[in-house]
């Protein structure tokens, strides 16, 4: 009897469900948790305003009919005491939203642990769109000898391009155009690397002037090895673009392989 594990925050999207389908279609019991985990939330973050719907969450899960959702209370999840860290070091789990989100994966590396120990699934399921959260769930997941799969799904996009993400109902109308300057980027490089350019200043430079050219801010966008996350100067196959931005108040981030992922235009992306 296999067991898959899909651990989300809630406030469930297409991109979401994906998990869950890819997991019901490869588990005999497929468990979902929801938890809105606030250790991993950087000072000053969005954790009390995070979007949160138990109720159309529990309906959407039961309609896939997953077998269990567990939705711990954050003093179940971390009781008074808890004295026990995971940190995953070296640039996977120190560089890029590491620096911009302090203390983000740690707060990451603990609950996913704590969830793999709850369910100890055969199967977890984690969305290629936090490519950065995935390699640092592979590494502990490899590290602690779980003996757990980690299944890396593709990300689920809009029909303009946009990764689905709970943050976008931040975006205004406005912004939320402006958003696509994002996928337009990586579509930019993707094009470039396709017609035979290398080099990652020039690949990095085709995302960077369409967040420009949207008044986006950015974190970074940077091109790496998806296995270490050290930066490239010379892009291959399978290397990745990652970019985080700002529009406005509202921070995203996106990513693509290069050579492997479809281009995220209009009428290419992923759908349930
Ligand atoms: P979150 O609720 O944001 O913590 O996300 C829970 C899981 O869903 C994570 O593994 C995410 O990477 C994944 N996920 C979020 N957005 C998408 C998307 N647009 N496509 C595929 N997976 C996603």
């Amino acid at each position: 009897m296999s067991v898959g594990l899909v651990p989300t925050m809630g406030a469930l999207h297409r991109g979401h469900l994906s998990l869950v389908a890819r997991a019901m279609g490869e588990c005999d019991r497929v468990a979902v948790s929801i938890f809105v985990n606030p250790r991993q939330f950087a000072p000053g973050e969005d954790f009390e305003r995070y979007p949160r719907s138990p109720e159309s969450d529990l309906e959407a899960l039961a309609g896939a009919g997953v077998h269990a959702v567990y939705m711990p209370a954050v003093e179940a999840m971390y009781p008074a005491g808890l004295s026990t860290a995971v940190h995953v070091t070296g640039p996977v789990g120190e560089g890029f939203e590491a620096d911009l989100r302090p203390g983000h994966f740690h707060g990451v590396a603990l609950v996913v642990t704590k969830l793999l120990v709850a369910a100890r699934p055969d199967r977890a399921y984690f969305g290629q769109k936090d490519a950065q959260q995935c390699a640092v769930v592979e590494r502990l997941a490899r590290d602690l000898d779980t003996g757990v799969q980690i299944v890396v799904c593709p990300t689920v996009r809009d029909g303009d391009g946009l990764a689905l993400s709970s943050r976008n109902q931040y975006l205004s109308a406005e912004d939320r155009r402006r958003a696509l300057a994002i996928p337009a980027g990586l579509a930019a490089a993707a094009t470039r690397f396709e017609a035979g350019e290398r080099g990652s200043a020039a690949l990095i430079e085709a995302v960077t002037e369409k967040l420009r050219a949207a008044d986006a801010t950015i974190d970074y966008v940077a091109i790496v090895d998806p296995g270490t996350f050290m930066e490239v100067e010379t892009a291959s196959p399978g290397c990745q673009i990652l970019v985080a931005a700002r529009i406005g108040t509202t921070r995203l981030i996106d990513n693509l392989r290069l050579g492997s992922d479809a281009a995220p235009s209009a009428g290419a992306f992923h759908t349930t």
